[in-house]
């Protein structure tokens, strides 16, 4: 299979616009298309081609990448009438970098090959500095020959592309992932509550802790900015429950119990109720905070 030259980039947010960008960098010609009109002039700016719809950016693309918010934003971007399937060359790449259900991701990839598409899902981890950085650990579903077709475009993306198995695959690691990433930022956030309220130095104790078992990349990222309560996004609360609905109902249906996640679900849940879901995930501390009667 040839290499992709042209990419069409479908949602230019936190995530798409500097993902895109580096594609932009890398040689390709990348035309970019997102309901918001700004990210894509951004886009333009830095040599990408800015279209007007779905339709008109995946015309004459040879992949077309998707990186949109949640599973029915996926389905319209790909099945809506003036979307890819309908529009796109056959034979094209179709990559979901979106993290969305494992089973829509399925039955996208089965629909698109009955036209003919060939459809990998390929969440990522690394957040917005992994999408600036081109750092992203790239999780993908699919066919093998799809993945190395793909190939080019993950390793401009990212550093730790893995083909994880067949179409949905990459959706459940995601989903693990994210399992992960929420408990163990619940739990710093609990450990730097409880360093507060023993009057600890927290700079020099998540320094110690960072340094150990307790260590993580979480901590790394967020332990300065969760010490100064600043929780501008980076990953919205509001993604993270729509994640944390994934993964519970993906434990359930396959019976296996995941009780710390579905607590911490919970957390996430509440404060996406309380109307933060436009924070930060690190925001968890502020649940923490309300549980121990502490001011911040
Ligand atoms: P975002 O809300 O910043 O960006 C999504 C963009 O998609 C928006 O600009 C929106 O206008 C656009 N969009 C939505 N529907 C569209 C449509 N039908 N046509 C065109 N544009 C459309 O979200 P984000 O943070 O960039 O996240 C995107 C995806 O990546 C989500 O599934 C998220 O869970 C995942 N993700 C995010 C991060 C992160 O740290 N932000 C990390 C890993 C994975």
């Amino acid at each position: 299979m040839p290499q992709p030259r042209s990419v069409a980039f479908i949602g230019l947010g936190i995530m798409g616009l500097p993902m895109s960008i580096n594609l932009v960098k890398a040689g390709f010609q990348v035309t970019g298309y997102d309901y918001n009109t700004q990210a894509v002039q951004k886009l333009a700016e830095q040599g990408g081609k800015a279209a007007g719809s779905t339709a008109e950016a995946v015309a004459g693309a040879d992949a077309v990448i998707t990186m949109v918010p949640d599973s029915p934003d996926v389905e319209a971007v790909l099945l809506g009438e003036s979307g890819v399937f309908a529009h796109a060359a056959p034979g094209s790449l179709i990559i979901d970098m979106s993290t969305i259900r494992p089973d829509v991701s399925r039955a996208l990839a089965a629909e698109g090959a009955a036209h003919g598409f060939r459809v990998l899902d390929a969440p990522v981890s690394g957040g917005e500095v992994g999408a600036i950085e081109a750092a992203l650990s790239i999780m993908v579903g699919g066919d093998e020959a799809d993945f190395e077709s793909a190939r080019p475009l993950f390793d401009v993306l990212g550093t730790t592309p893995v083909l994880v198995g067949p179409a949905g695959a990459g959706q459940t690691v995601k989903a693990a992932n994210q399992l992960i990433v929420a408990g163990n930022i619940q739990l710093v956030a609990e450990a730097l509550v409880f360093l507060e309220a023993h009057g600890v130095d927290t700079e020099a104790g998540l320094k110690v802790l960072n340094g150990g078992l307790a260590g993580s990349t979480v901590m790394a990222r967020k332990g300065e900015a969760m010490r100064g309560r600043r929780f501008q996004p980076g990953f919205r609360i509001a993604l993270h429950d729509k994640d944390m609905k994934i993964v519970t109902a993906a434990a359930r249906e396959a019976g296996v119990a995941i009780p710390l996640g579905a607590l911490v679900a919970q957390f996430v849940g509440a404060l996406k109720a309380q109307g933060h879901g436009g924070l930060d995930h690190s925001a968890l501390l502020m649940v923490v905070e309300q549980l121990s009667a502490q001011e911040s």
